[in-house]
């Protein structure tokens, strides 16, 4: 293994996770039970949703939400290209297509409500949105849109626990009232949530499906477990005697041990969601008069409305051809970079799944974009020395 200088993300773990996974592992009970269910309560408080269910990842997050809203053979997603494999995978398990629509622009990752409007056929059956490194989509106009043609939203709220869109309140009578803040994966029909090593806060392998709806929760909590009507945990306190199955359901339940480092991980959260904004912003104030960078999200970045939870920093370089010489420089200067994201549409599997000249924007990007690296954890010293080797190598171009 490498060791980098400055690696691209970095984990918290602290006496806090250390003691509460062993005590879980001193109760004598690691399959899913209470420590869950308190995980989900601080979760679903943390968010500002009525419910939330602990999964095993975020992939089975999505699949769980797309299934749960009935999305099956003959429906399609709408969804972006710019985003990781698992949103697109996670509708292919249902049995439904994801058709991709293009981002918001070179300097908005999101995707684009208009180009959402532009794919909306009879087939469609939902949209999933993703908030990009953490910075909130255009859900005002994406929940107008979906209302105005009966499709369901899933939110790939997996970068932004934590970040929340600054929209228009929508009461089902009253119509619309003042702006407020709206928490990212509260906001369409489910939220899901990643807690991968690498996210704003991880469990190792974890997720999480939010949701204000009683039946539409029921529901996602027996698809959960196999689609039966009670839990092991439920019998082991003789709650229950037997079960029925109702569903075609899964086995995506999360364990003990992960609930309860998700318990601390969370505990962190605003304060490492807080540290990431001052370094993206150190970033941004020194990056945005370099030649040869452009700074996307630059405008949410510099007067948000919205809250972001800052889970990437990506850059632009205006010439992609020097991408790879780019990045193998930072790595000579121990500063790992990554892609987020290579375009799903151009992976093997997704051949043909968008016409060519279809996604210009996301094609663009995905050619150019860089990610810079951004932890709660970062040293000062850390995030100079990326700057450093970024000013380095403008510096070599221009001689
Ligand atoms: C990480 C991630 C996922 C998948 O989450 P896992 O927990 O790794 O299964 C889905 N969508 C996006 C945008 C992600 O970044």
């Amino acid at each position: 293994m490498t060791e980098w200088r400055v690696p691209l993300a970095d984990v918290a773990i602290g006496p806090e996770e250390l003691s509460a996974v062993s005590d879980v592992l001193r109760s004598g009970w690691l399959s899913m039970g209470p420590v869950t269910a308190e995980f989900e309560a601080h979760f679903a408080a943390y968010i500002g949703v009525k419910h939330a269910i602990a999964v095993t990842n975020g992939t089975a997050a999505l699949h769980l939400a797309h299934a749960a809203l009935g999305a099956g053979l003959g429906d399609t997603v709408i969804c972006p290209s710019l985003t990781f494999v698992a949103t697109a995978n996670a509708i292919r398990y249902t049995g439904a297509r994801p058709v991709f629509a293009d981002i918001a622009g070179v300097h908005d990752f999101n995707i684009s409500a208009a180009a959402i409007a532009a794919k909306i056929d009879a087939s469609t059956k939902g949209i999933c949105v993703v908030h990009y490194g953490g910075h909130p989509c255009d859900m005002t106009a994406i929940m107008q849109l979906a209302r105005a043609h009966g499709l369901y939203v899933v939110e790939d709220a997996a970068h932004a626990p934590g970040a929340a869109c600054h929209m228009p309140v929508v009461h089902e009578d009253a119509g619309e009232d003042a702006l407020a803040m709206h928490p990212c994966g509260t906001i369409g029909d489910v939220g899901c949530f990643s807690f991968f090593a690498n996210k704003n806060m991880t469990t190792g392998e974890g997720g999480m499906v939010t949701t204000n709806d009683d039946a539409l929760a029921a529901r996602l909590r027996r698809l959960r477990s196999h689609g039966m009507t009670s839990l092991t945990w439920d019998r082991h306190r003789g709650h229950s005697a037997s079960y029925d199955v109702v569903d075609w359901g899964y086995n995506y339940r999360i364990d003990e041990l992960r609930s309860a480092l998700g318990l601390a991980q969370l505990r962190r959260l605003k304060t490492d969601n807080r540290k990431r904004a001052e370094i993206a912003q150190a970033y941004t104030a020194q990056l945005q008069p370099l030649d040869g960078l452009e700074i996307p999200f630059y405008t949410s970045m510099t007067a948000p409305s919205n809250l972001s939870s800052f889970h990437l920093y990506p850059v632009l370089l205006k010439d992609a051809s020097t991408r790879a010489q780019f990045r193998s420089f930072m790595q000579r200067q121990g500063v790992q970079t990554s892609i987020h994201y290579p375009a799903i549409h151009r992976f093997s599997r997704y051949q043909g799944t968008a016409a060519e000249g279809d996604l210009p924007l996301t094609d663009e990007v995905a050619q150019r974009v860089v990610t810079l690296p951004l932890y709660a954890g970062m040293r000062p010293e850390q995030r100079d020395g990326v700057l450093q080797a970024i000013r380095q190598w403008q510096a070599l171009r221009a001689a």
